[in-house]
């Protein structure tokens, strides 16, 4: 029997395991447990298409996720960016 609906998608509003922590990537980012701005290179990209204003006021189309870990202490965390 193929497994049907145990894992498959993904659960809407619950996370199975604590996702890391997601920051603004104002640049630079920087971890936010020991504030070091070296990192790996992103992978895990995720866009989503929301549009809205930056904080400093200039609107944006998507906000961009990406994963990095912290070359310091290595934390990993979400960079998370806004583009057009
Ligand atoms: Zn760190």
């Amino acid at each position: 029997m193929a497994k049907t609906r145990s894992t498959a998608g993904r659960p809407h509003g619950s996370r199975p395991e604590m996702d890391p922590p997601v920051v603004e990537a104002q640049p630079p980012s920087a971890c936010p447990s020991c504030g070091g701005t070296r990192r790996s290179e992103y992978w895990g990209k995720h866009i989503q298409d929301y549009a809205g204003l930056r904080p400093d006021g200039r609107p944006y189309r998507v906000i961009v996720r990406r994963r990095a870990r912290c070359l310091d202490c290595g934390q990993v965390r979400i960079d998370k960016t806004y583009e057009d």
